[in-house]
Formats: C-alpha cells, sequence, structure tokens
C-alpha cells in the first residue's frame, strides 16, 4: 500500500510537470507571435502608413488624428486671433485716427493743446467730450479705488480729490435730509461701447448722440465724472433721467457743487456747446477755482466755451 501511495504521489507529480511545462511552451510561443506580429505592424506602418488600418497602427493613425484636431484647433484659434487682431487694429485705427486728427496746438482762446498717454489735456485740464476722445485703453490713476484692465464700471474710481470732495458734499446736502450717492462713476470704453450700441438701436444713432456719449469720448472713463442720484425721507428721486431736473437735489446741486469742485457739466440751453443735452445728474471734478468760474453766479459756462474747443463728431 505504501509502494503504491508512492507510485501515485510520483505519477501526480510528472502530470503536474507535463502540464506546466505544456503552458509554459503554449506561453513563449505566445509572446513569440506577438513580437512578430509587432515587428511586422511596425514594418506595414513604416511602408503604408496612411493606407494601414491594422489595429496596431490605430496609435499611430490616433496621433495622426491628434495632431490633425491640434492643426484644426490651431488653425481656427489663428483665424480667431487674426479676427480679433483686425478688430483691435480697426478699432485702433478709429482711434488712432481720432487721436492723431489735426488739432490746433492752442485754442481760439489760447489754451494750450497737448496729448499724453492716452488723453487730451486742454490748459491743463482733462478733456474727453465729442471731439476730444480718450484711447480706448485709458484707464484713470489717482482714483480712490484703482480700475484695472477688467473694470467695466466702479462708482468709487474717482479722482481721489473728487472722491473726498464729494463726501464733503454728501455731508452737505444731508443737512437737507437727502441722501446722496454716486450711480455711475467710472465705466470703461468696453461698457459705454455696448450702452452707446444698446441706444442706438433703440433710438437711432442721430437721437443717440444727443444723450449718450460714443465709446472713447465719454466723461466717465476720465474717473473725473459721475452721475448721481438722491433720495428723502427713505423715498427715491428720479435716477439719471430728465425727471430729476426740478427736484430738490438737483437744485440744490446746480447751485452749491461748485463749492465741492464740481461743475455742472451739461447745463441747460448749452447743448450746441456740450454737444448733449441738459443733465442735471452729471457732475465733473475740476477743483474749486475753476468750478466757481464756470458757476458765474449761477450762469453756468461750459468747459468748451471756457476752453474754446469744440464738441462735435467728425462724422
Ligand atoms: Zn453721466
Amino acid at each position: 500500500m505504501e509502494k503504491n501511495k508512492h507510485v501515485n504521489k510520483g505519477l501526480i507529480f510528472v502530470l503536474v510537470a507535463i502540464v506546466l511545462l505544456v503552458i509554459s511552451i503554449f506561453i513563449f510561443y505566445n509572446m513569440k507571435s506577438n513580437v512578430t506580429d509587432e515587428k511586422l505592424a511596425k514594418e506595414t506602418s513604416s511602408e503604408s502608413q496612411k493606407k494601414d488600418k491594422k489595429p496596431t497602427i490605430s496609435s499611430t493613425s490616433t496621433s495622426t488624428s491628434t495632431t490633425t484636431t491640434i492643426t484644426t484647433t490651431s488653425t481656427s484659434t489663428t483665424k480667431k486671433i487674426t479676427t480679433s487682431k483686425t478688430t483691435k487694429s480697426t478699432t485702433s485705427t478709429t482711434s488712432v485716427t481720432q487721436t492723431i486728427r489735426e488739432v490746433a496746438s492752442t485754442t481760439s482762446k489760447g489754451f494750450k493743446v497737448e496729448y499724453r498717454a492716452g488723453a487730451y489735456y486742454i490748459g491743463g485740464i482733462l478733456i474727453a467730450n465729442k471731439s476730444y476722445p480718450l484711447d480706448k485703453d485709458y484707464i484713470p490713476s489717482g482714483t480712490h479705488k484703482q480700475a484695472s484692465s477688467s473694470t467695466t464700471h466702479c462708482a468709487d474710481c474717482i479722482i481721489e480729490d473728487g472722491y473726498l470732495a464729494f463726501q464733503k458734499m454728501k455731508e452737505a446736502i444731508k443737512e437737507k435730509g437727502i441722501i446722496l450717492w454716486i450711480q455711475s462713476g467710472y465705466r470703461s470704453y468696453s461698457l459705454q461701447n455696448n450702452l452707446y450700441n444698446g441706444y442706438v438701436k433703440r433710438s437711432g444713432k442721430q437721437q443717440a448722440d444727443t444723450y449718450s456719449a460714443r465709446p472713447g469720448h465719454s466723461e466717465h472713463q476720465t474717473g473725473y465724472a459721475f452721475d448721481v442720484c438722491a433720495s428723502k425721507d427713505g423715498k427715491n428721486y428720479p435716477c439719471i433721467t430728465s425727471s430729476f431736473n426740478n427736484t430738490e437735489p438737483a437744485l440744490w446741486l446746480k447751485d452749491n457743487c461748485y463749492k465741492y469742485g464740481f461743475i455742472l457739466r451739461y447745463p441747460e440751453g448749452k447743448e450746441n456747446e456740450t454737444g448733449y443735452k441738459h443733465e442735471s445728474w452729471h457732475f465733473r471734478y475740476v477743483g474749486v477755482e475753476l468750478a466757481t468760474k464756470l458757476y458765474n453766479n449761477g450762469s453756468w459756462i461750459t468747459l468748451e466755451d471756457y476752453l474754446g474747443i469744440d464738441s462735435k463728431y467728425d462724422n
């Protein structure tokens, strides 16, 4: 019995060994044939890369299609860039045409006209009107809050002196029970572009030009100007509309803003000088000295009249 057990064990061992050997041979053979396949595939692929559709070449063909995709993408990107470049150059060409437009070096009233860092200064005063545009990239500096290239609008991005003066004016009008605030301060070129185009769609170019500045021509891009709104006893006055004109805050501002260095930029009856309809809510900081001159004892003189300049578009 013991001998039989040994024989059986020996047989099982031999069988297991044979099975293992067969498996090893099978695996070895398979590996070899794979390598051959790969070699073949590589050779075929180098011979006919474009036509071959063997799975092994799929990686190559994938990379080819990826390259194509990238090329397509880069082509469309290039196209996009080109388009935006074209747009940009068109825009800058327009603004360049505007900025290098023939302007006298002195105005009819003898003020010096200078162009520096994207803006016109006349008699040392930054001017943005229909005749004197700002560069589309012009962003004011020295403002209470600094605007960046991504800022579209900012009530506090007002020249620091003007901002501080506004706080004083706000305190003064508060004695009348009126709460005053800046509704619209700095506005970027792009925002003005959107606003203006919206107005043009709504009422046509000719009409829009009487109450909205074309991009680059808005005083809101200078950081010196803002539109105010007001309330009293918890009730808001009409805001940025002609209905504000004869309200208590509008009348107070018209006769007191100069004390803080502000001017009523677009006075009534001066449309031909400023190029805009009367705006009882739009103020511009120029400092107390000049503001007092322009207040002219209640008969407002426009900046255009004072400096001897126009406010007219070329077209
Ligand atoms: Zn305004």
